[in-house]
């Protein structure tokens, strides 16, 4: 029988597939379900970055590009970083992905191997531990608490580092809590990373535009004592309704770059072109119908933490940003996972346990709004009588 190699058993997964899955199931056996599990925007593509790809393909992009992506979307890439952020950042530094998570996958293996600490959020993204895992390093959690509007803590960070840290992975706004952490704290986490220069930064801020009540994303790009050490994961999903497309970009500083771009060549080659020309599109054109999505994500955040609120032993902060909802389910006593099955299997809601994010998950669910506010308001109610009429299980 063949031998692997023990990483493979260690590679974990997102439960959000699985239970997108079971839902896909259930509604095909005829039952009325709600998703709210999966993160994705329920609106479509803008039509202009539709007919941008279409065009590509009518004037005979059909193959490949560089390993790095076309010039003209990294130029792209620049100059929006520019409008929005103020900052400069050439447009070679800049890597065109196939979305954003094959940038944690490649930042993890240019970093993790037996011996090293890397740091992630808990509750965070589930790729980022299961790809630590996969390399060998120590997955090293830094608390993302409640108490805190989920935000994370740079003393509470900087601690964790010691001399094994190789990689310091930040995400806000935040999947799963929907926490932003405000400007005050990244100034403090920055100045404190001073003290390890050979600790690598890698910022997720695929939620950049997706924050609310005037608060303001504050990018790590605009901090230029860690330029020379930061890497950027960004892309397209999220914004402008493209999860399918699979396009996302990359900052890569220094030598990192050469190597990603070798990953690349090893791995996928390239982007495919219609969507880079898609992205083009995204970038340059008009930005009206990515906006109307936020103020339309920002209509349901308030339906949907009213709601829960509204809810039996169940309390939620207000989110700042992405489009998620982080309720705490202690007092109910159920644990998450079975209290998020049971509404799955017996009440018709598709959410998600908290533990699916890392053991601080437990207590809370994750509730993406990436749905109609009529749906919304369908699945609070049957969670509503789910809680008052079920003992937990
Ligand atoms: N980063 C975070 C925090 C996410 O929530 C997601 C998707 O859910 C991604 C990255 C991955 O984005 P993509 O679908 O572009 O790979």
């Amino acid at each position: 029988m063949f031998k692997t190699i023990a990483a493979f058993d260690r590679i974990g997964e997102e439960n959000a597939f699985a239970v997108l899955a079971r839902a896909t199931e259930l509604a095909g056996q005829g039952r009325d379900i709600i998703n709210l599990g999966i993160g994705q925007p329920d609106f479509r593509t803008p039509d202009h970055i539709v007919e941008a790809a279409i065009k590509a393909l009518r004037d005979g992009h059909h193959g490949y590009t560089p390993a790095t992506g076309i010039k003209p979307l990294r130029e792209a890439v620049s100059a929006d970083l520019h409008k929005r952020l103020g900052v400069d950042v050439s447009p070679d530094s800049v890597m065109i992905m196939p979305g954003g998570k094959p940038t944690m996958f490649m930042a993890s293996l240019m970093f993790g191997q037996p011996g090293v600490d890397i740091l992630y959020p808990d509750p965070g993204f589930p790729i980022y531990r299961s790809m630590i895992e996969f390399t060998g390093a120590r997955p090293v959690p830094v608390p993302i608490r409640e108490e805190n509007e989920f935000a994370f803590s740079a003393e509470e960070t900087l601690k964790l580092i010691t001399p094994q840290t190789r990689l310091l992975i930040l995400n806000s706004p935040a999947n799963p809590t929907g926490g932003v952490t405000p400007k005050a704290e990244i100034d403090k986490l920055v100045a404190g990373l001073e003290k390890w220069p050979d600790v690598a930064v890698m910022s997720d801020e695929i939620y950049d535009q997706m924050v609310y009540d005037g608060e303001k994303h504050v990018s790590l790009l605009t901090y230029p004592s860690i330029r020379d050490r930061l890497i950027l994961l960004n892309g397209w999903s999220k914004t402008y309704a493209m999860t399918g497309w699979r396009l996302g970009y990359a900052i890569w500083p220094g030598k990192l770059y050469d190597y990603a771009r070798k990953l690349a060549v090893n791995l996928h080659s390239c982007v495919n072109a219609a969507s880079q020309y898609a992205g083009i599109a995204a970038l340059t054109g008009p930005q009206d119908e990515a906006r109307k999505m936020v103020e339309e994500f920002d209509r349901r955040r308030k339906v949907v933490v009213e709601g829960l609120n509204a809810l039996p032993n169940t309390s939620c902060r207000t989110p700042k940003g992405a489009f998620y909802a982080f309720p705490n389910i202690k007092q109910t006593g159920w644990k998450a996972k079975p209290l998020a099955s049971s509404l799955l299997e017996d009440a018709g809601v598709a959410v998600i346990g908290g533990p699916d994010f890392g053991v601080l998950g437990e207590g809370y669910l994750r509730l993406s709004y990436a749905n109609s506010t009529e749906n919304i308001r369908k699945a609070l109610d049957r969670m509503g009588e789910f809680l008052s009429s079920r003992k937990a299980a």
